[in-house]
């Protein structure tokens, strides 16, 4: 396969191998697009089973980044890095400072945050060798752990659902299967059980499952029951593919509000979501609090601006419900057209130009 054949039609603009021997660091960052914006998206640090498994994910992540930052209405561009390796084998200081210089020469094309396999502390760490870095802690002028924002956006989208699906935004009473209470999923189940909803988790970490049961006094099920439950609303925050050929046909649910990226494991999932009268909140727009705060970040933080912002995704959400069923399309569809319409809209006309010519342009 030629190096340029994963990217074909798809309209990526950079690819950057990081290398470095001394450190072990082989890491890939992928600019999508920066026709809104700087590319900002996190830097995920797992142990891929190749080199290749790495590229394809760190193109779709990069990819799903534009549309998230579209869609959120952020002056964005979409960007994604991956370090290849386990992180609790390979990081280290020295590592993610190499990493930094790498982030540092794109020159703020390229702004990271964390991901999976990455956290507060090591963003810090990058941050001595780049500015072009969001999600820091608050001593070092950040946002601190973005996963409680994006809880509360996932509340956001869920009332927009719970209005669209029952026609009253309340998430009192309403039953939620809660799929993984880690970062996101354990602040959002709070919040839930704040709501007056009533929340049965799963999660494949004991300690993760017993810590929320303990805090919110909630109810468990069995890891391959949790999307089957007869509920109000399945709420994915653990794993991407999640709407698969073996287990949309399992849904018993009304709704799918969830902060997990890349829940439908392909596009046609999403039209048998509609077919099947489940109303699915596109992920890149439910679960972009995470997003929208550190954006915040870049001009200053507010911790009440962003979570303002963030409230946003109410409304945005409703928007998708208007044009899928105005167009007769998915919500998933309908998602990654709006995101695809503002990006045309703005770059064009950015089209305009708005200096003069001086000597210096000659
Ligand atoms: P996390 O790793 O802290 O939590 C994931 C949880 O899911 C863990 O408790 C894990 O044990 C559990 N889990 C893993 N496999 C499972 C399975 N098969 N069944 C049930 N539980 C399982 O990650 P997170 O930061 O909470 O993110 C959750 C999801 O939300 C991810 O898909 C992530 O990409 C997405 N997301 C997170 C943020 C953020 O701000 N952290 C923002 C946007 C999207």
């Amino acid at each position: 396969m030629g190096v340029f054949d994963h990217v074909k039609g798809d309209g990526y603009e950079q690819i950057v191998y990081c290398i470095d021997d001394h450190s072990g660091l082989r890491a890939i960052i992928a600019i999508h697009s920066t026709a809104l914006g700087p590319a900002l998206g996190g830097t995920r640090f797992y142990p891929y089973e190749n080199e290749e498994a790495a590229l394809v994910d760190v193109l779709r992540l990069a990819q799903g980044m534009t549309y998230k930052a579209a869609a959120a209405g952020l002056d964005l561009g979409g960007g994604k890095a991956v370090i290849i390796g386990d992180p609790r084998r390979i990081k280290s200081e020295e590592l993610l400072r190499a990493y930094g210089r790498f982030v540092d020469s794109l020159g703020g094309r390229y702004i990271t945050a964390e991901d999976v396999g990455t956290e507060l502390a090591d963003m810090d760490t990058v941050k001595r060798e780049s500015r072009w870095v969001t999600g820091c802690s608050a001593t070092h002028g950040g946002s601190g752990d973005p996963s409680p924002v994006t809880a509360w956006g996932v509340v956001q989208g869920m009332k927009a659902c719970a209005l669209e699906a029952f026609g009253d935004a309340s998430l009192k009473g309403r039953t939620v299967a809660l799929q993984g209470v880690g970062k996101v999923g354990r602040a959002l189940c709070g919040y839930l059980v704040e709501e007056g909803a009533k929340v049965t988790i799963a999660d494949i970490d004991v300690d993760n499952l017993a810590r929320a049961v303990n805090d919110f006094g909630v109810e468990t099920t069995s890891l391959d029951a949790v999307h089957k439950m007869e509920v109000d609303i399945f709420a994915p925050c653990a794993l991407g593919g999640i709407i698969n050929d073996d287990t949309i046909s399992d849904l018993r649910c009304k709704v799918i509000a969830g902060s997990a990226n890349n829940q439908l494991a392909r596009d046609e999932h999403g039209d048998k979501l509609k077919d099947l009268g489940i109303l699915y909140a596109p992920d890149f727009v439910i679960n972009a609090g995470g997003l929208i705060n550190v954006e915040d970040e870049l001009r200053g933080y507010d911790r009440d601006r962003a979570m303002q912002k963030v409230e946003g995704i109410y409304r945005a959400m409703q928007m998708i419900f208007t044009m899928a069923s105005e167009q007769h399309i998915s919500t998933a569809r309908a998602a990654v057209q709006h995101a695809q319409d503002r990006i045309r809209k703005i770059s064009r006309i950015r089209l305009v130009r708005t200096t003069t010519y001086g000597p210096d342009n000659y």
